[in-house]
This record gives C-alpha cells, structure tokens and sequence, in this order.
C-alpha cells in the first residue's frame, strides 16, 4: 500500500507532456501501478482467508465457521469431504451431560477442552471418564491423570493386544528387554542399543512429547538383520517412555473388573444417543449457519 500510495503521487507530480514517447512511458507506469494494486488487494484477501481458516485447513464459503470433514454417511461413496462441525458429546445413563462444537475432525484434540467444558458446566471436572481409542494421546492421559480424573480410555493398539490370537511382534521396540537401572535395550540379537539422544515432537495442540533414542552398536552381518529393520546402518529406536507408562496404566484400568463395565456400557452409552438422534428422530444436519446458531440448535435439540 505505501509503495502504491508512493508511485502514485510521483506521477501525480510529473508535469503533462506531449511527445508521444513520454505519453506512452506514462500509461505503462500507470498500468503497473494498477497491477500492483490488485497484487496487494489479493494479499489482503489471502490474509482474510488466513483469518478466518485460523488452525483449520478448509472452511466453507457458505458457513465460515465450518470446517470441510469426511462424514461417516458417505452418500456420494467417495469419500468426499462436506462442511461441518465435530459435535462432541458427554452421556451419563444415555442422558446428554454436555456438548460441544469443535471446528478440527480429529477427536483427540478435543478431549480436554471438552473436559474443560464439562467442568464450566458444573464447576468440576468429572470422576471418570470412558472414551475410546481416538482419545488416547499421551497429553490426554496426562491430563486425566493430572486431574485426578479415573481414565478408562483405551489407546491404538488396545483391540489388537486383547486378540486371543495376538502375538507380539519380537522385533518391535515395545517387545524388546529393556533395563530401566542402567536405561538401555537389549535387542533381538542379545545386543545392548545405548541411549543416544532424545528426541522432542511437537503435537497440534503444541503438546512437547519426548521419545529416547536408542541405538545398537553393529547390526553389519547380523541374521536377524532382514527381519529386524529396513534403513541403513546400525538400527534406531525411538521410545516415548511417559506414553508407554500411560498405556500399562490405561491396559490395567481397562482389563480390571470396573473397567470390563465400562468397556461394555461405552458402546451403550454414546452411541445409543446418536442412534435416537441420528436415526429415530432423523437430526442428520443442523438447520443453521455459523457456530453460535448451531450450537444454539443443537442445546435446544439436547
Ligand atoms: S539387526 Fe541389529 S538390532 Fe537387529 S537383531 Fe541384529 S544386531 Fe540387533
């Protein structure tokens, strides 16, 4: 903008001419000066879809607010992504304790602000909490446990391990040995991996999560070597020891005789609830525009 505002008084200042030459010179300074208007004009606009996406990578046109998303009704069955919100929702004996509307498709994000919500509702968190695996993160965990909230919550692999056909994989850094005094692995071939390093992510909720390294001393030659891993050199692993604690305490709750129970409610509990909102009463998509008006539909709909 100030370069526009500049060039334009620059040639505001030059004194009219009438050679040909000069006349032409001009109108092409002028057409620049245009073209360099609508450049910055489509800067601004950018910058206004930057705004409005916030976190979000797609927003729809006809409701800002919501967030393009792959449905579970596919009726087009190509997997093709319509706007909407994530309705989060919190049950106690199929009775709707809380919601609400999350602009991100992945549920993950939104357990702990959801707790947050609960506890703005009733000013407390709740005693226990049952979700399924898409909750399960390390922050999630944390959280819970942080707040004294009992977390039956399974994690990614918990349907896998609890197969009666399930073997673990022996080369996977969660089968191998490790030493906890002494903070190394042993790997499938008897050799120490010593701590190299640790290495430090950062999830979309800005979440630090830290994995340790490991790293075994001479796999060239090894006969395990093609079952064992793939890249080059001597084999890394990366062990986030906070999850794994996380998961044997999650695995335990969950295996216990309390968490059997809620195990079997869970899939009576929210899902019921949907079932007579989806399918009995037919409240497919909400009948409004933007997060307020929907959210609005929604807590008169509950
Ligand atoms: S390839 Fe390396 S890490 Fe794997 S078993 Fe052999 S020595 Fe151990």
């Amino acid at each position: 903008s100030d370069i526009v505002d500049e060039l334009k008084e620059a040639l505001e200042r030059q004194p009219a001419t009438k050679d040909k030459e000069e006349k032409k010179a001009l109108r092409k300074k002028k057409k620049q000066v245009r073209e360099l208007e609508e450049y910055r004009d489509k800067l601004i606009e950018y910058d206004n879809h930057l705004d409005t996406l916030g976190g979000r990578n797609s927003y729809s046109k006809t409701d800002p607010g919501a967030t393009f998303m792959r449905m579970k009704e596919d009726a087009m069955k190509n997997g093709q992504t319509k706007p909407g919100y994530n309705l989060q929702i919190g049950t106690e004996n199929q009775f709707i304790t809380d919601f609400r509307l999350f602009p991100n498709p992945t549920d993950t994000l939104t357990l702990i602000p959801f707790s947050h919500s609960f506890q703005y509702r009733y000013n407390r968190l709740p005693n226990i909490c049952v979700a399924d695996s898409g909750y399960g993160s390390e922050e999630n965990y944390r959280f819970m446990q942080e707040n004294g909230i009992e977390a039956f919550i399974k994690y990614n692999y918990f349907h896998k391990e609890q197969r009666p056909r399930y073997t673990p994989n022996p080369f996977h850094a969660e089968s191998l040995h490790y030493n906890e005094g002494e903070d190394y692995y042993v790997c499938p071939m008897g050799q120490h991996m010593n701590r190299i390093g640790t290495k430090r992510d950062k999830t979309a909720s800005g979440y630090i999560t830290e994995s340790a390294r490991y790293k075994a001393k001479r796999c060239e030659g090894c006969p395990l070597r093609g079952s064992c891993f793939k890249a080059r050199g001597n084999r890394i692993i990366e062990v986030n020891h906070r999850l794994n604690q996380y998961k044997r305490q999650a695995r335990e709750r969950l295996l216990s005789e309390e968490g059997i129970k809620h195990r079997g409610r869970r899939c009576i509990e929210p899902e019921a609830v949907f079932g007579q909102m989806k399918y009995n009463m037919a409240y497919r998509r909400f009948r409004h525009v933007g997060e307020d008006k929907v959210t609005m539909d929604f807590a008169f709909f509950a």
